[in-house]
């Protein structure tokens, strides 16, 4: 059997709502299926404004700049983030700074981030890695304390409730998610930033619309458009829209089959991190996670190299090993950052292996077992249980 890492799930109802769309005639951003959509998450996970973006880096990048950052300013983000939430910044002329990680979730350690803190500092973006909610009731204390916003990039987490049972998305200033096809719901590529502040929400329009207050035509406010701000084209083709709607539509069913992934690597896994050998995540008390990916970290980089070998060579099955850590990759270091900034993300990120994870494995009893089965016997072969 081969396993790969991740594959999109395709759903029937995507194709007929596909070719309804492209038969509609309406194909670029703001139609029917973007409205749906709309709708849907705001309803779902009260959310006070949504804009439907081509991609959760066009949704980083549209917050950064609603917030006003720009020349100067300063944003805290984990190095142990996708290329996407450091160029968000960039894109905007402010400059990333780097915060560590704690090894429970792989997320944003709160605790390091006062530190960073300095009068030029005017946005936190933690991220929800693997759908595993950020501590936002240690971070929006602080970000308050020194009036800062908080954007979550959560490109991850959509449908995960954090550790006080509210959505994620719903709680900060702006919150981003993808719907690339890696991601639970997907349509290709795709993203949503979501907007909690209401006096920020007819400036998105504009920034959304390549800063044209084109919006108020479509209300009925102004007969003509013109150029208002800066912006970019961030909308999402109905096209792609009609395909998200159809996955957003099922996004119980799928969370639950994801669940069953989540649930299996955990019973393979307890004995082994009960023998100190390996760990896995663990969420925050009272959270409730989407099921979006699993993560072992392992005791060395060489176990992990072990890990991952056996698996592909001996059972055709791709782990990964996730994210090298920004600030010490080639443009992290133009930013001039030593891989010894950040030891702890520097070690962590060196141990950690990502299972496969994708909607059909958890549908498929038989994958699923082959998977769970195969990891035992690498585990086995690498270490002895009492
Ligand atoms: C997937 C992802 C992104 C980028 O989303 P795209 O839709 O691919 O642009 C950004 N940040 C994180 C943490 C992600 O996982």
């Amino acid at each position: 059997m081969s396993i790969p890492f991740n594959k999109p799930y395709l759903l029937n109802e995507a194709e007929e709502y596909v070719l309804e769309a492209l038969r509609s005639g309406q194909h670029c951003g703001n139609h029917k299926w973007n409205q749906k959509c709309i709708n849907l998450l705001k309803e779902r996970f009260d959310f006070g404004e949504v804009f439907m973006v081509p991609s959760g880096t066009a949704a980083l990048e549209m917050g950064v700049m609603l917030a006003g950052i720009g020349p100067g300013d300063e944003v805290i983000l984990p190095s142990y983030t996708f290329s996407s939430t450091a160029t968000a910044v960039l894109l905007n002329g402010a400059t990333p700074v780097f915060c560590e990680i704690e090894p429970r979730t792989m997320n944003l350690d709160p605790r390091r981030l006062e530190e960073l803190i300095t009068s030029r500092t005017k946005m936190i973006m933690p991220i929800d890695y693997a759908g595993i909610p950020c501590d936002l009731e240690s971070i929006l204390p602080i970000a308050e304390r020194h009036g800062i916003t908080v954007m979550v990039d959560a490109a991850q987490s959509m449908n995960s409730k954090d550790q006080s049972g509210r959505w994620v998305g719903s709680v900060t200033p702006l919150a981003a998610f993808s719907f690339h096809e890696t991601k639970n719901f997907g349509c290709g590529e795709g993203g949503a930033l979501v907007v909690n502040r209401q006096d920020w929400v007819q400036r998105a329009h504009f920034l959304q619309e390549k800063g044209t207050d084109r919006r108020l035509v479509l209300d009925g406010v102004r007969s003509k458009y013109g150029w208002v701000d800066k912006g970019s084209s961030y909308l999402l083709s109905d096209v792609l829209a009609a395909m998200l709607f159809a996955q957003l539509s099922k996004m119980d069913e799928i969370t639950h089959y994801r669940g069953l992934i989540t649930e299996a690597y955990n019973i393979v896994l307890a004995p082994f991190e009960l023998a100190g050998y390996l760990s896995v995540p663990h969420p925050p008390e009272g959270s409730e996670i989407n099921h979006h990916a699993f993560f072992i970290l392992l005791k060395t980089s060489e176990d992990r190299q072990i890990f991952l070998s056996k698996l592909r060579n001996e059972f055709g099955i791709s782990a990964y090993i996730g994210y090298v850590p920004l600030h010490s990759f080639t443009k992290g270091l133009e930013l001039g950052y030593k891989a010894e900034d950040l030891p702890i993300t520097e070690n962590l990120a060196g141990r950690v292996v990502r299972l496969p994870f994708y909607t059909d494995l958890g549908k498929s009893a038989d994958e699923l077992k082959y998977v769970t089965n195969s990891i035992h016997s690498v585990l086995e072969s690498m270490y002895t249980l009492n």
